[in-house]
């Protein structure tokens, strides 16, 4: 029954209707894929009761006809998200053994819809990182290597678990967040498809915060129509989180296969970097010619402002981080570590519980909003994030349908081999990707293709606000031409 594992969202759809496997088998099948790829490190928490409990259920409802869109789907869930009874951790210490009495709106509407959960993936610390490798559960392992190299490669981060589980066909579909580029970027690192939906389109509610002005939830896939799908579930107006947008979800996968002839793409100039490496030019150029054999018009634009995105980023995310994980004390959630004095049990929580690279945002954040500082660095980088948008807005006015960019600047890396000495380095791979978020616009990453070892690599299309539909079609022009890439199992 293993190869219920490689079917899409799609097929597994159609499989239900034609009645040639039940949820339970599609579930078992998966878990037995999960048991067998636990040194990929991609779930933190594997749930099979439950998951052959939900599936149960819904063999029956799909028996009935009462199975609604996703009924009988197999997802993993980001450990960001809160799970009612289910440990969530967001994969730090601090969290300990939290077990949420409450589900995450966007879980529950999956599960509403009729979707089956494997259990909960590992993240970077808090969503803080590129790499997967702050988690306190330990790195995460790409499923991917380079071509005859035995070199364990991370999946790219913070969405590293919803990635490397999706690309190894241990989970037909994952949740995932974005606040910089954690879901594009893990993406494009595993040759899946990652949506980063605009501002407002999915409720953050249940979702533990890190940069709450920039956070979104979406969907990883194996496919443009698969995200499409889980998109639907997804998205939708929730009055418990107030920049939640009360607008309809359209059917996002009637966007796929129509036609984008006429389309304006815009290719930014800003994008083209001193040193990029030639095999993402090269990529860059191939994917603009698919659009325009499909009939889209590509036009270069500008977007002056790009250069300031990751320092600005780099400002607001860790001050809205410092504010947010202000809440971690010790007195309400999870780890407690004793002092002699209120203050002091605060100080050997914060000490003990959190790790460097969230230590290094808190102190970041904390630094820009003091009050000597705040005009320097947090307001400046507010309006610079304004002009950002700014850029975006004035393409748009120009009557350009979406962007074209690539979506990381190289293909996945060896575990340990960046960052260390120097964090702007781990920072640099979310250049692509964090004037989305700054602009608060949709984004997908797509698989365009591979390096010269054999790596997948993605490429990103940026869209209107609440235009994701273009973004799908768009996105389905490139799978098609491209081609879809699955790892060789070695695990
Ligand atoms: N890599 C970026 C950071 O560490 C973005 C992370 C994210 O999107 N959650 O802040």
């Amino acid at each position: 029954m293993t190869d219920l594992t490689s079917l899409t969202i799609a097929e597994a759809r159609e499989g239900f209707a034609s009645k040639s496997f039940t949820s339970l088998e599609l579930t078992d099948a998966h878990l037995a894929a999960i048991e067998a790829a636990r040194s990929l490190n991609a779930f933190v928490l594997e749930t099979p009761d439950q998951a052959r409990a939900m599936a149960r259920a819904v063999d029956a409802k799909i028996a009935k006809g009462e199975g609604g869109p996703l009924a009988g789907i197999p997802l993993g869930i980001k450990d960001l998200f809160a799970t009612k009874d289910v440990r969530t951790t967001a994969c730090s210490k601090i969290l300990g053994n939290f077990v949420p009495p409450y589900e995450s709106t966007v879980t529950s509407q999956l599960w509403r819809d009729g979707a089956v959960m494997l259990g909960k993936l590992n993240n970077d610390e808090f969503a803080m990182g590129s790499s997967n490798e702050t988690s306190c559960f330990g790195p995460v392992v790409n499923p991917w290597r380079r071509e005859g190299s035995n070199t364990t490669l991370v999946p790219g981060g913070s969405s590293g678990g919803s990635a490397s589980a999706v690309a190894a066909l241990l989970c037909m579909g994952a949740t995932a967040t974005d606040t910089g580029g954690s879901i594009r970027q893990p993406a494009a690192f595993t040759a899946t498809v990652g949506v980063k939906p605009t501002y407002g389109r999915c409720s953050r509610w249940g979702i533990v915060a890190f940069a709450s002005s920039l956070d979104q939830a979406g969907p990883i896939a194996r496919t443009v129509r698969d995200s499409a799908i889980l998109m639907r579930s997804m998205a939708g107006h929730d009055p418990k989180d107030t920049t939640s947008v009360d607008i309809g979800v359209p059917d996002y996968e009637a966007a796929i296969g129509k036609s984008v002839k006429g389309m304006k793409i815009g290719i930014p100039k800003e994008y083209r970097l001193d040193g990029m490496p030639a095999e993402i030019e090269k990529l860059w150029t191939e994917g603009a010619d698919w659009l325009k054999a499909a009939g889209a018009e590509l036009v270069e634009v500008s977007l002056p402002h790009t250069k300031y995105a990751l320092p600005a980023y780099y400002i607001v995310a860790p001050a809205e981080a410092s504010s947010n994980l202000a809440r971690y004390d010790g007195v309400r959630y999870g780890l407690r570590v004793p002092g002699r004095s209120i203050g002091e049990l605060y100080e050997n929580t914060r000490a003990e519980g959190f790790g460097d690279e969230v230590r290094r945002r808190v102190m970041i954040g904390t630094y820009v909003l003091s009050a000597g500082y705040y005009d320097a660095y947090y307001l400046r980088a507010q309006k610079v994030r304004t002009l950002i948008k700014k850029d975006f807005e004035d393409c748009f006015a120009k009557g350009v349908n979406a962007i074209l960019t690539p979506a990381t600047p190289s293909a996945a890396f060896g575990i340990g081999e960046k960052g260390g000495a120097d964090p702007v380095e781990m920072y640099l791979n979310d250049i692509f990707t964090v004037t989305v978020n700054m602009a608060g616009l949709p984004g997908i990453a797509v698989p365009a293709g591979k390096d010269a070892q054999g790596l997948p690599l993605g490429l990103q299309l940026i869209g209107r606000p609440f235009d994701e539909e273009t973004l799908f079609s768009l996105g389905e022009v490139v799978e098609q031409a491209a081609g879809r890439f699955t790892p060789p199992r070695w695990w």
